[in-house]
């Protein structure tokens, strides 16, 4: 039997609750499916990387995540870490800048059982995820941003033909799968050279892909037409932040942004990750939605399975995902989706619809 090594970074806030239920649902489905085995490394990350290390995202975390088959990773807390960490990147951040994660998907569709507040949609944005506007990750050293004098300060965003190219040709290849349609979010008309860089090296590589339609928006112009009509978007190629923005409104917009999923990969690593931070605002009361790091990890799952070429793991991804929509549909709902399960009762509606 294979057996995949998994890391798992449970984080801050409500990032122990979500990725523990996250771990109980993934366990109860590989037993459900048979035939693979994950052995967990818990490695530190945050306040606890911060309390025993020193460091949010400590030296050993990176080197043990370098013998993994893919990790979990629980959100940080990081805007509220002591001084001496603020001018580091953050642990997401220095995990995609170390492991070169350059592709970072998020999927928003409509479930069944969950209040959309756009209708139908199913599209997917496919986000660059090592430059742009996020100034820290253009850096070997330093963090993108000059402080001139107390008053002034200079933030670097940065765009490159190669992260532009291989992101293209990530959101076209997955447009091959789907509709056939990729829409370029940029904001060319006042970034000319930046972003027009972006769109215009994302126009090239579409013309590699004659069978994909392709189109193009502002980023504040899309964020209207994602509201008006999110129907019409399959899949959408956008810059670091402007992915980053767009992606929690699509998710919020399909019912919650506890419901968003997300993976960062390159060609040979992979982090399952939500979307949302770590909502310390309802951090230890139970109350979390832990869909959006379920979902993550059924991508991380169908990612593996890809490159192990092991259909065993999509039989235990398609197990797990079924647990949850079938959880959604029945009305097993966490608060933010106007339910009252706890994330503990809701974690075990959907073990029990995996046993089934
Ligand atoms: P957030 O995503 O943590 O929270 C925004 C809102 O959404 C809050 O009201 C929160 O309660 C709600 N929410 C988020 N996830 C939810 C879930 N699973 N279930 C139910 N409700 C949920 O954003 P924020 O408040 O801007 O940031 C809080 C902290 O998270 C900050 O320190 C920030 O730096 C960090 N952050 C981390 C990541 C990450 O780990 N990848 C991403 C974004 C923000």
């Amino acid at each position: 039997m294979t057996v995949y090594r998994i890391g798992v970074l449970y984080g801050d806030g409500i990032g122990p609750e979500i990725t523990k239920a996250t771990v109980e649902v993934l366990e109860a489905s590989a037993n459900k499916a048979g035939g693979v085995e994950f052995d967990w490394v818990k490695l530190p990350m945050g306040w606890e990387g911060i309390e025993k290390h020193g460091d949010p995202i400590p030296q050993v975390t990176k080197d043990e995540l370098k013998k993994t088959h893919g990790w979990l990773m629980g959100p940080h807390d990081s805007a509220a870490y002591p001084a001496q960490h603020q001018t580091n990147r953050n642990p997401s951040g220095e995990l995609r800048h170390v492991f070169d994660l350059y592709s970072n998907i998020r999927p928003a569709k409509t479930m069944e059982g969950v209040q959309s507040v756009v209708g139908e949609a199913d599209l997917v944005i496919v986000r660059e995820n090592t430059e742009g506007y996020y100034c820290d990750r253009n850096m070997v050293i330093g963090v993108g941003e000059w402080q001139i004098t107390p008053d002034v300060v200079v933030s670097a965003g940065v765009f490159t033909r190669k992260a532009v190219e291989r992101i293209a040709h990530t959101a076209f290849k997955m447009a091959m799968q789907r509709r056939k349609k990729v829409t370029i979010v940029h904001k060319a008309n006042v970034i000319k050279l930046g972003t027009g860089l972006f769109l215009k090296v994302c126009r090239e590589v579409g013309e590699q892909y004659p069978e994909v339609a392709v189109d193009d928006f502002h980023i504040d112009a899309m964020t209207a037409h994602l509201v008006r009509r999110a129907y019409f978007f399959d899949v959408i190629v956008t810059e670091n932040m402007f992915g980053d923005i767009l992606s929690d409104l699509a998710g919020e917009l399909v019912g919650s942004l506890g419901l968003a999923p997300s993976i960062n990969t390159s060609e040979d690593q992979a982090m399952a990750q939500a979307a949302h931070g770590s909502a310390p605002d309802i951090a230890g009361k139970n109350i979390a939605n832990p869909v959006g790091l379920m979902l993550s990890t059924v991508m991380l799952l169908d990612w593996l399975a890809n490159r192990h070429e092991d259909r065993r793991l999509i039989e235990v991804a398609r197990t797990m995902e079924n647990g949850i929509f079938q959880a959604l549909a029945e009305g097993a709902k966490t608060r933010d989706l106007g339910g009252a399960a706890s994330t503990t009762e809701f974690t075990q509606a959907v073990v029990e619809r995996i046993a089934r």
